[in-house]
């Protein structure tokens, strides 16, 4: 008795051991999950909730709606190929990224007016509602611009905002918002190597030897003409001993030489950046990838 209830366990446990072998072993091979983090697929402010399978029309949404201003730069959420699909009445103007992971990403809804106004009158082409030069089955880096947010399609007429979908794997779609709470909002996106400069407006949080932990507020990037009103995340920037630190009365006013040490927490900075080609690292703001060139600390 003691023997075959032993036994039983005993393929018991081994059938659960080939159990957990067969699914981890699946998980491994397929392994097509979304990355840990993707690059947030819009520049700039942006507001949205988690709409995903609210009730629609056609049917439960299969998105999140992402509001932002209308032109708002659409990013590459990981790197990719793009595809444009300019054929969907409802899409309008949109772009499939079969992204390196196997996950697929849709941006619905892609710019199509020639003027600040909702005219309709631009096509879903590169430099209307996809980026400048952008072209289908071309390759993509992370952060890469694709496109602009408009509101083509069934959105036509109400707030331009980007439908972004998340489909792993290839699949059906699942709810994109945890990826987009814990997406990277980037500072600025130009392609790799570009020489780039930041303006950041901000206050000085600390300092250290050499570096300076600053709350950016706006951000603007030369010469690409990007400007974000109010970042609102804290950075902290390299400061080499050749940057320029002083101490102003007004922005723009003749300044006064100073030390980093002078930097008191709280104090309005404006900080401008070395002109450096772009990396993803300076993109994300990561901690010491960017340089400053100018360090100006308001006085009052
Ligand atoms: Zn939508």
């Amino acid at each position: 008795m003691i023997s075959l209830r032993t036994t039983a366990r005993g393929t018991l446990a081994l059938a659960l051991a080939l159990l957990v072998t067969l699914l981890v072993g699946k998980a491994a091979a397929g392994s097509k999950q979304p990355p840990n983090t993707i690059v947030f697929p819009v520049l700039g402010p942006t507001v949205y909730i988690d709409d995903f399978g609210q009730p629609r029309p056609g049917g439960p949404h299969q998105g999140i709606d992402i509001l932002a201003p209308k032109r708002a730069l659409a990013l590459a959420a990981e790197p990719g190929k793009v595809k444009f699909w300019t054929h969907s009445a409802g899409a309008g103007c949109m772009l499939y990224l079969y992204g390196a992971s196997g996950t697929n990403y849709y941006y619905i809804h892609l710019n199509n007016d020639l003027t600040n106004g909702n005219d309709n009158r631009g096509k879903c082409v590169a430099g209307t509602a996809y980026a400048r030069g952008l072209k289908t089955g071309a390759k993509v880096s992370a952060g890469q611009v694709v496109g602009y947010v408009g509101d083509s399609g069934d959105a036509n007429g109400i707030h331009p905002h980007l439908h972004f979908e998340l489909h792993p794997n290839g699949g059906h779609a699942v709810d994109p918002y945890q990826s987009l709470q814990t997406g990277q909002h980037l500072l600025f996106a130009a392609p790799r190597g570009t020489p780039v400069t930041l303006e950041l407006r901000g206050t000085v949080v600390s300092t250290t030897t050499d570096g300076l932990r600053l709350k950016v507020g706006p951000v603007a990037a030369f010469p690409l003409g990007q400007r974000q009103p109010k970042l609102g995340r804290k950075l902290l920037i390299e400061v080499p001993t050749s940057a320029t630190i002083q101490t102003v009365k007004k922005w723009g006013a003749p300044g006064t030489p100073a030390a980093l040490v002078d930097a008191q927490p709280g104090q309005p900075v404006d900080l401008w950046t070395t002109a450096a080609p772009a990396t993803m690292k300076a993109e994300r703001g990561d901690d010491m990838a960017l340089n400053a060139s100018l360090v100006s600390l308001l006085v009052r």
